[in-house]
């Protein structure tokens, strides 16, 4: 270029805008056999606490912890739609039910990750499955590709909320399994704050377990805990009857 000549002034429409922080995406796995109202707070308290972008709710396929035989694939991811249909940035995502045989969350958090590259990825589980998460397969992977997001399940197990934090910076989880704690530390080698953050929401002492049993056993009340939709969903499919 000429020295003299005055550089070509850029148009601004073909300026980058500048770089935004990295999209964030949840991914929040269940059996919904069926949705609770404990499911939809912790998906809620998520997509706020978290800032997220997009929280992707997978219903899983035949999962290797779940002995019993779970309700038709069709029945639980038309209850999770109607479950989750008004939460603004959520979406039911069948992928682990279209892929078919055992669900793993490795897959299915490696294919987000290809899907959605440059996102930060966080999987939202409850405290019981925090505290067994040294039992999914290839679980060292996953944490790799996901920061876990806690909530509380019972009133015996806790995350460590004596801290208030704004929201994203939250605390650090509190693991409750310390062989767990030890073998994530030996893995990444120090305490990473952000292997696992918890979700401020209130515990919410609701389970499908406690939901089916109550419909099967007594045909008692349920409609405190459900949405309305999937409430009239299991009753005109008579599911959990015996
Ligand atoms: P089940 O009683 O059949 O085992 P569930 O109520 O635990 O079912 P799942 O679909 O297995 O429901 O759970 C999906 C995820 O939601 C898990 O990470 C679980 O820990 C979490 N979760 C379920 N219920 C609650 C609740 N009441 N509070 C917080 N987390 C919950």
């Amino acid at each position: 270029m000429n020295p003299k000549q005055a550089p070509e002034a850029i148009p601004k429409t073909t300026l980058r805008p500048y770089p935004q922080s990295r999209p964030r995406i949840g991914v929040f796995g269940g059996a919904f056999d069926p949705p609770h109202l404990g499911h939809f707070k912790l998906a809620q308290s998520a997509i706020i606490d978290l800032q997220l972008d997009s929280l992707i709710i997978v219903p899983t396929g035949q999962g290797l912890h779940k002995s019993r035989c779970m309700s038709p694939e069709h029945h639980r991811l038309k209850m999770t739609q109607l479950a989750f249909q008004d939460l603004p940035n959520a979406r039911v995502d069948p992928c682990e039910l279209d892929r078919g045989g055992v669900s793993y969350t490795i897959d299915t958090v490696l294919s987000l990750s290809t899907q959605l590259p440059g996102s930060d990825f966080y999987l939202i589980i409850g405290a019981d499955q925090a505290e067994a998460f040294d039992t999914w397969h290839r679980w060292t992977d996953i944490l790799q590709i996901v920061t876990l997001a806690v909530a509380a399940r019972s009133s015996q197990i806790q995350p460590d909320t004596t801290l208030e934090h704004p929201k994203v910076e939250l605390e650090s989880y509190k693991w409750h399994n310390q062989a767990l704690a030890q073998g994530i530390q030996k893995i990444k080698g120090h305490t990473d704050p952000r292997i696992a953050v918890s979700l401020h929401m209130p515990c919410m002492p609701v389970s499908a377990t406690q939901i089916r049993s109550t419909i099967q056993q007594q045909g008692g009340e349920v409609s405190q805990w459900l949405n309305p939709l999937v409430l009239a969903y299991i009753r005109s499919h008579f599911l959990y009857t015996p």
